[in-house]
């Protein structure tokens, strides 16, 4: 089959590999139909991460089931399914207690699996012809049939489910004001979701005008960084601070920048959010750069504000979403007319041109916020 391989900083090629095969009772394979590009295959890309070429990419899959495992028991060949990100399998005390991004079946036991991640097991990627799902009646979410939604579903596999986690993470609640820092796709999907969840007004920071042009379009407040202290100026609109903040940058995204050192875009949410107020944290922050500008901000130990954290009486959620958590219920959403995440998507191309994709997607070019693919 035809899937995206690695072969080293900014550069990718859609090559032949094998195709998967049940390895596992508990296993389907699907057959691909649409996978989209994240920010977070971005830093295996630009070559910040140990990914050794050769590893095929893509997290955020759908398709339609093609083979069954023997093990299976509630998907059958031609349902249509989109996969949550973490791999996980769904008994573990993780998994039971709602955090199957911390499964502690699957490789790496606690840290979660992830399809087509670095670090995060042995778990091909889909951005494929067709992919391998392992404990398939965990892992896979049903659809309805057809082709219908096809973009908002594919959402589902990561940057909806992640943006609902971060505004879980923040406890946001009806009629509460919230700031998001990042207009990526994460920071979209989790102002979307602050206002799903009644939150008004919802500020989303960032500088790139074709993402906050987006962020207007949500109803959302758009705050440009470029233009002035982003903490200044929700405080001018706001009469103060907000209720809840999020953290949908993460260090990788400002070393990106190529900024001399990492300006913690976390100490700018702590400044932005109110006395015992609660922050959501999605961006990644890593243990291991060798991008990094330094041995610590490579070691993830970064200059984080704990004084003014804990003076404001703030708290904090943090890590991998549990994508696994929401998929149902914002599934159902879409399929009522009341969530239309398929917003953030600007391109749909080929698998073939992936390449292409990936290179305008990591410039951040015009039209390029989110990038599905089709086999
Ligand atoms: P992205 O790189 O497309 O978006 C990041 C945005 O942050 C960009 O638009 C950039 O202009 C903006 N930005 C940079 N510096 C800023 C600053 N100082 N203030 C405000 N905005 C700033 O990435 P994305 O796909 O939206 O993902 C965002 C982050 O979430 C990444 O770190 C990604 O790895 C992470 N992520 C985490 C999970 C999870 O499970 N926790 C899942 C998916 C993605
Ligand atoms: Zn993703």
């Amino acid at each position: 089959m035809r899937a995206v391989v690695y072969q080293g900083p900014n550069e990718i090629e859609v090559q032949q590999v094998d195709d998967p095969r049940i390895e596992d009772p508990t296993d389907v394979i699907v057959r691909i139909t649409t996978t989209a590009i994240c920010g977070s295959d971005l830093h295996m890309y630009e070559g910040r991460t140990a990914a050794e070429p050769g590893i095929v990419f893509g997290h955020e899959n759908l398709g339609v089931v093609e083979e069954v495992g023997p093990g299976v028991a509630t998907v059958n060949q031609g349902d249509r399914v989109v996969m949550p990100f973490n791999v996980a399998c769904g008994f573990c005390k993780n998994c039971r207690g709602g955090n199957p991004a911390f499964c502690l079946t699957v490789n790496p036991p606690g840290a979660g699996g992830a399809y087509g991640y670095v670090g995060m097991g042995p778990y091909r990627g889909g951005q494929a012809e067709y992919l391998r799902v392992p404990f398939a009646d965990y892992n896979c979410v049903q659809l309805p049939p057809g082709e219908e939604h096809e973009q908002d579903f594919a959402m589902l596999a990561d940057i909806f489910a992640t943006g609902y986690h971060a505004t879980q993470l923040a406890d946001v609640r009806p009629g509460e004001t919230v700031a998001v820092y990042g207009a990526g796709p994460v920071g979209l999907m989790a102002a979307y979701s602050a206002i799903i969840r009644g939150a008004a007004p919802v500020y989303v920071v960032d500088k790139v005008p074709d993402r906050l042009r987006l962020a207007e379009r949500i109803g959302a407040v758009p705050i440009d960084y470029s233009k002035g202290d982003a903490v200044e100026q929700i405080k001018d609109r706001n009469g103060g601070q907000t209720d809840k903040g999020i953290d949908a940058v993460g260090y990788q995204a400002t070393v990106a920048e190529g900024e001399e050192q990492p300006a913690l875009v976390l100490n700018n949410v702590v400044d932005t959010v109110r006395p015992t107020g609660t922050l959501g944290v999605v961006g990644l922050y890593l243990t291991s750069d060798p991008g990094a500008p330094d041995e610590n901000a490579a070691q993830g130990r970064l200059l984080f504000d704990i004084g003014k954290f804990f003076e404001k009486g703030l708290r904090m959620g943090t890590g991998q979403a549990n994508s696994r958590m929401y998929s149902d219920f914002l599934r159902d959403l879409i399929i009522q007319g009341k969530a239309e995440p398929s917003f953030v998507v600007s391109k749909e191309v080929p698998l073939d041109q992936a390449a292409d994709a990936y290179a305008r997607f990591d410039r951040r070019e015009e039209g390029y916020s989110k990038v599905v693919l089709k086999p």
